[in-house]
């Protein structure tokens, strides 16, 4: 029987809402994203807006899939990992739907979301997933009945050391793309720190040398904030693509999935499909609609979640900020 979900994304900065059926037909995807006017996300300051926003952003959600709550079969919502104070938002507002109109509810893992988004909208079976953006650095693939992590960031996310790097550099927010293109005009490569711990990133190090490249006496002397760039994103590209390519290597996986925010980045692609191709693996790069954070990727992995193990008890659906990927058996899949 088809079923009609609505997911609710409210990890970060985005407050997403999405409706999809069961075919995997997305009938509404409607995000906003807060910006803040200065510095990083101020979680209480996200919660304001999402606060501010949501009523709004669920009707229009509605409107644009012709339909009313009434024939909404689930309520999905992003449980974890993410910002406390902006968790319980989402939270909030999925467990009133679902007792308001009596229709189950599944909390969902806003990693998991990703890796399964990736997978319906690219066609792709059993990838290896490199997750990049504002928030998370995950290599990941299915093995033993869960989405194994093979390598992740030890500190700082990819996309949040890029844009700290731009708000340095006096960049407006997102400094990503800005970065991608200051690059392109520059081969002049900086030597900065590349670490690689076994199968995990440091990004910590290579931020704090790039604000001493800016501090420093040469600046705009003997190299500019192109040349930074280039090197920046050379050094750290390369870092991901390493542990990417380890862990394809050891998982022999067929396929390669890139997806979130910084996935959009071309350099990154390019390094990324390099490595595929040498290993005989088909790349994919998830559309930027669904790369970044969304609410239909939560309720499409609702539903999944829902079809196999039934919806969740209302005490199950309490937010988990720092619940990881690896922790959550998928009974969906088989080996
Ligand atoms: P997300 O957290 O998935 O919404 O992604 C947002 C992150 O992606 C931010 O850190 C952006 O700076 C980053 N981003 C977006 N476009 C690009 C790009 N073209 N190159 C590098 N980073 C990007
Ligand atoms: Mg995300």
């Amino acid at each position: 029987m088809k079923i009609i979900a609505l997911g609710i994304e409210s990890t970060a900065h985005t407050f997403g809402v999405g409706i999809i059926d069961s075919k995997g037909i997305v009938r509404a995807s409607i995000n906003n994203v807060y910006i803040p006017e200065v510095g990083g996300l101020h979680p209480v300051q996200v919660r304001e807006h999402h606060m501010n926003n949501f009523k709004e952003i669920i009707l229009k959600a509605l409107r644009s899939a012709h339909i009313s709550l009434n024939q909404i079969d689930l309520i999905a919502f992003s449980q974890s990992p993410g910002l406390g104070p902006v968790l319980k938002i989402g939270a909030l507002i999925a467990r009133t739907l679902s007792q308001l109109y009596d229709i189950p509810i599944v909390g969902v893992n806003h990693c998991i979301a990703h890796v399964e988004i990736g997978r319906l909208m690219c066609k792709v079976d059993d990838p290896l997933t490199l997750y990049v953006s504002g928030g998370n650095t995950i290599v990941s693939a299915f093995e033993s009945g869960r989405y194994q992590i093979f390598g992740e960031t030890l500190d700082l996310p990819i996309g949040n050391m890029l844009d700290s790097f731009a708000r340095d550099a006096g960049l407006t927010h997102p400094g990503g793309p800005k970065i991608e293109q200051l690059a392109l005009n520059s081969k002049n490569y900086l030597p900065l720190p590349y670490v690689v711990k076994g199968m995990d990133l440091s990004f910590s190090g290579l931020y704090t040398a790039t604000k001493h490249l800016i501090m420093a006496e040469e600046f705009n002397k003997k190299y500019n904030l192109e040349d930074i760039a280039y090197s920046l994103q050379e050094t750290a590209f390369a870092m991901l693509t390493e542990v990417t390519e380890r862990a394809l290597a050891h998982t022999k996986k067929e396929e390669v999935l890139l997806t979130g925010g910084v996935a959009a980045n071309k350099r990154l692609q390019e390094m990324i499909e390099y490595i595929s191709m040498e290993h005989d693996a088909k790349f994919h790069v998830v559309p930027l609609k669904y790369a970044g954070d969304n609410g239909v990727m939560i309720a499409w992995t609702g539903i999944l979640q829902y079809q196999a193990r039934g919806g969740d008890e209302l005490d199950q659906t309490i937010i988990k900020p720092k619940e990881r990927m690896d922790n959550i058996p998928i009974p969906w899949r088989s080996e």
